[in-house]
């Protein structure tokens, strides 16, 4: 289970859903993102809820988003509106308990992809682990851009050129972002989305902070 699900105190922020949203875009072939996403989300809904959880997700999707999500192939590429599909299903059947599901959901995906959990904050770890995110950003989604720049008390993750964007998205982000602070030992972190491409900004610009 993600350390942000596991986390007493303040609640975190409401996320916002409304916004533009672009699901297939210009270019469709470019609209994709990588199967993980949906294996991460298997996941999720087995540990929070367990097969019946998991099959009242599926039963509210079409067939293509049914079968990425039955049976992801980590390594293929599915469309961005599949994966956002799946969210809201997710965010429909599970926000009256859960009222920042997307965030866990984003949390969960951290939580594979890092594993480990450190025990005191190593800033340099996790500035490396934000670094990769950005360099890396083209094996999990075939559209955009992403840089990643050091602030003194945090960094600041800035994506531009969608084709394609959802506040379902951009608010699961937040939660990947918040669970890899607290896996590298961060405490009180704090990632508030500043701008956002679905609000007509040219970027989403995650700024972050950490102690
Ligand atoms: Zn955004």
């Amino acid at each position: 289970m993600s350390l942000l699900m596991q986390r007493k105190g303040p609640a975190l922020p409401l996320p916002r859903l409304d916004g533009k949203e672009v699901l297939v875009g210009p270019d469709p072939s470019i609209a994709k993102v990588k199967g993980v996403m949906f294996g991460g989300r298997k996941q999720f809904l087995t540990d929070v809820g367990g097969d019946e959880v998991f099959y009242s997700v599926l039963a509210k999707l079409s067939p293509r988003s049914l079968q990425y999500t039955r049976t992801p192939l980590a390594s293929s590429w599915c469309e961005f509106e599949s994966l956002i599909e799946l969210d809201r299903a997710i965010y429909d059947t599970l926000h009256a308990k859960y009222p920042n599901v997307l965030a866990l959901i984003g949390a969960a995906s951290a939580e594979l992809g890092i594993g480990r959990v450190y025990k005191s904050l190593d800033t340099v770890e996790l500035v490396k682990y934000m670094e990769n995110i950005a360099l890396f950003n083209s094996q999990y989604q075939k559209f955009g851009r992403v840089k990643f720049e050091k602030t003194a008390s945090g960094g600041k993750m800035i994506f531009t050129d969608y084709p394609v964007y959802s506040p379902i998205y951009c608010a699961s982000g937040a939660g990947y972002f918040l669970e890899s602070i607290l896996r590298h030992g961060g405490t009180e972190p704090s990632v508030v989305e500043t701008k956002c491409q679905t609000l007509g900004d040219s970027s989403c610009t995650y700024e972050m902070t950490w102690k």
